[in-house]
């Protein structure tokens, strides 16, 4: 097995896939929203200071200084025993580069899953979606969007403060501006795997299963 970068714009439904993968496949999750967030909640250090950078960022990416030193702390602190999947990282050259480095010390090998969904599907997608407070289940099926609760825990289901229509506009412009050029980056050295993202939940984990055991 190799480890695994997830990339695709916001609403790809890339979170979630890269969630149903880890459990299935015993990865490590390693998705630098989530632990972002799990920071602030604690309100450690950490979480502070990503708070008042988002104050100042509305769905703006944290700078790679920041991310790259959050990133490279935790990557020294988890089980290397496991294969990781990546989730919201890299987001820039810089981050990859940062990653490369941490891939070749280690001697990891990897793939990238590049989800390539439609711009009016991710549209409605973001302004659709809610996520579960308390385990972070995303929620954006239609006949999902009369629910309050959270299938798994029962946490409230709430809009992500990121998910309004001018943040979803600035958070698209950023990804084709910042992230898009990963995929030449990754493509050049072989690594990129493409899955239509605009299929259901079941059909994409599906296409992905299948790439993943002929990479293997
Ligand atoms: P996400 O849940 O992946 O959309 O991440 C939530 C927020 O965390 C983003 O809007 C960024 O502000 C920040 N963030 C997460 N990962 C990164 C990253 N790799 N680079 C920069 N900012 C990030």
């Amino acid at each position: 097995m190799k480890d695994i970068i997830i990339l695709g714009p916001p609403g790809s439904g890339k979170g979630t896939q890269a969630k149903k993968l880890a459990q299935k496949l015993s990865m490590f999750y390693f998705g630098t929203g989530d632990l972002l967030r799990d920071e602030k909640q604690n309100n450690t250090p950490i979480g502070k200071e990503f708070q008042e950078i988002l104050e100042k960022r509305e769905g703006g990416l944290v700078p790679d200084e920041f991310i790259n030193k959050f990133v490279k702390e935790k990557l020294q602190i988890i089980d290397l025993h496991k294969n990781i999947i990546f989730d919201g990282f890299p987001r820039t050259l810089s981050q990859a580069e940062m990653l490369e480095i941490f891939f070749k010390k280690q001697k990891r090998d990897y793939i990238v899953l590049n989800l390539e969904v439609n711009e009016e599907n991710i549209i409605l997608r973001l302004a659709t979606r809610r996520i579960c407070s308390n385990c972070g289940k995303i929620y954006y099926r239609p006949d999902e969007l009369g629910k309050i609760s959270c299938d798994v825990c029962q946490g409230k289901l709430v809009h992500r403060q990121e998910d309004t229509p001018e943040v979803i506009k600035k958070r698209i412009k950023i990804y084709n501006q910042q992230t898009l050029p990963l995929i030449d980056f990754y493509k050049e050295k072989n690594k990129i795997i493409n899955i239509n993202g605009n299929l259901s939940i079941e059909e994409v984990d599906k296409e992905i299963r299948e790439e993943i055991d002929e990479s293997n």
